[in-house]
C-alpha cells in the first residue's frame, strides 16, 4: 500500500503517520471484536466511549496535563475557537489582549473584536510578520492574553511562552501542538485544529483550565459553551467519531515513539537540516528572522518568482508535494510536522542542492 506514497509537505490537512493509516485501513470495515466500522457505531456505545476516553487519557499522559484541566474534542476548527474564546472568556467591560504575529492571529483579533474590547499588545505586521515581537504592552486586569504559538503561513514560532502575569494565557497551538514537551499549566486555554499534528480535519482540540469554565455565560448558544461541552465530556451531541478515532491512533503512535521528548529531538533535527541548506550559499533565503524560525513550517524564497515556480513544478515531479507557500505570501514552505518522515527532509535537501547546481 505504501510504495506509491510521495513526500507530502502540505501545511494542513497534512501527512499522517503511515502506521495510523494502515491500522485504520485494516480496521475500516470491522473494528476488532465489534464487527462494524467505527463510522457505523453509536457515539454512546461502550466501544466509542472507550475510544474517546483513551484518546483523552493518552493526551493527558503525553503532556502530563494537570488534573484541573479539561480536554475537549469539538468541531468547527481553530477558526470557531477565534469566536468561542471571546464569547466564553471575555466579559462585559473587560479587555482581551492579543499578540498579532500572523495572518491567523489577525483573524483571531477580527473575530474577538466582534465580541468585545481588544487590545493589540504587540504586532510584527509592519515587518511582514517575519519575527515574534519581544516586549508586550499588557492591559492590567485583561480577561486573557492570546498568542499563536506557531505561525503556519509566515514560518515563525515562539521559542518560549511569554510571561503575562495573572491573566490567563490563551494559545492557538494549531500548527505546533505536541511537537515538543509543553507545560500546559502555563495556559488558561489552548486550542488546535487537528489536521496538522494531531489527526484529520473535523476535530478541534481544546484544553481548558477548569476555573475558566465558570466564565461561560449561560446565555450562549449551547454548542458554543465550553462549560456544557466539558460537563458532557465532549458528548453533548454527536462528535466527529472517525476523526476522534484517528486522533486516538495518532496519539498512540506518538506514545510509541517515546512521547514528546522523542518527537522534539526528531523535529529539531529535521528543521536544522533544512535551515542549514537554506543558509548554505545565499541562493535560498529564509523569510523568518533566525531567532523566530519555526520548526514546523520552514519558509524560504528563491532569487525570483520564476525560479520559485520552476522549483515547485520540478519538486512536485520528483515526488515532493505541497511546497508552494501560502497564496497570501508566495515563496516556498516546507511543512514538516510530527508525522513528516526525516527521509523526506533528506530528499528535499538533495533536491535543493541539485536545483541550485542546475539553476543557481
Ligand atoms: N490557526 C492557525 C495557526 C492555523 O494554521 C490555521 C489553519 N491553517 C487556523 C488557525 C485555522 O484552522 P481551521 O482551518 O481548523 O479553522
Amino acid at each position: 500500500m505504501s510504495s506509491d506514497r510521495i513526500f507530502n509537505f502540505s501545511a494542513g490537512p497534512a501527512v499522517l503517520p503511515l502506521p495510523v493509516l494502515e491500522q485504520a485501513q485494516r480496521e475500516l470495515v470491522s473494528l476488532p471484536g465489534v464487527g462494524m466500522s467505527v463510522m457505523e457505531i453509536s457515539h454512546r456505545s461502550k466501544t466509542f466511549e472507550g475510544i474517546l476516553d483513551a484518546a483523552v487519557a493518552d493526551f493527558r499522559a503525553l503532556t502530563g496535563l494537570p488534573a484541573h484541566y479539561k480536554v475537549l474534542l469539538l468541531q468547527g476548527g481553530a477558526s470557531l475557537q477565534f469566536s468561542m474564546v471571546p464569547m466564553n472568556l471575555l466579559g462585559a467591560g473587560q479587555t482581551a489582549d492579543y499578540v498579532d504575529t500572523s495572518t491567523w492571529s489577525d483573524k483571531a483579533i477580527k473575530e474577538a473584536k466582534k465580541v468585545g474590547a481588544v487590545h493589540v499588545a504587540a504586532s510584527s505586521k509592519a515587518e511582514t510578520y517575519n519575527h515574534i515581537p519581544g516586549a508586550l504592552t499588557l492591559t492590567p486586569g485583561a480577561a486573557y492574553v492570546h498568542i499563536t504559538t506557531n505561525n503556519t503561513v509566515e514560518g515563525t514560532q515562539w521559542k518560549a511562552l511569554p510571561d503575562v502575569g495573572a491573566a490567563p494565557l490563551v494559545a492557538d497551538i494549531s500548527s505546533d501542538a505536541l511537537s515538543a514537551p509543553t507545560d500546559f499549566s502555563r495556559f488558561g486555554l489552548a486550542y488546535a485544529g487537528a489536521q496538522k499534528n494531531l489527526g484529520p480535519s473535523g476535530v478541534t482540540l481544546v484544553v481548558v483550565r477548569e476555573d475558566l469554565l465558570e466564565r461561560s455565560p449561560a446565555s450562549l448558544p449551547t454548542m458554543l459553551n465550553y462549560k456544557v461541552m466539558a460537563e458532557n465530556g465532549s458528548l453533548y451531541n454527536t462528535p466527529p467519531t472517525f476523526g476522534v478515532y484517528i486522533l486516538g491512533l495518532t496519539l498512540k503512535w506518538l506514545k510509541g515513539l517515546g512521547g514528546l521528548t522523542a518527537i522534539a529531538a526528531i523535529n529539531q533535527r529535521k528543521a536544522a537540516k533544512l535551515y542549514a541548506e537554506i543558509d548554505r550559499t545565499g541562493f535560498y533565503r529564509g523569510t523568518a528572522q533566525k531567532d523566530s524560525r519555526s520548526l514546523m513550517n520552514v519558509t524560504f524564497r528563491l532569487p525570483s518568482e520564476e525560479l520559485e515556480k520552476a522549483f515547485d513544478k520540478e519538486a512536485t515531479a520528483a515526488g515532493l508535494d505541497g511546497l508552494k507557500g501560502h497564496r497570501s505570501v508566495g515563496g516556498m514552505r516546507a511543512s514538516i510536522y510530527n508525522a513528516f518522515p526525516e527521509a523526506g527532509v533528506d530528499a528535499l535537501v538533495s533536491f535543493m542542492q541539485e536545483f541550485e547546481r542546475k539553476r543557481g
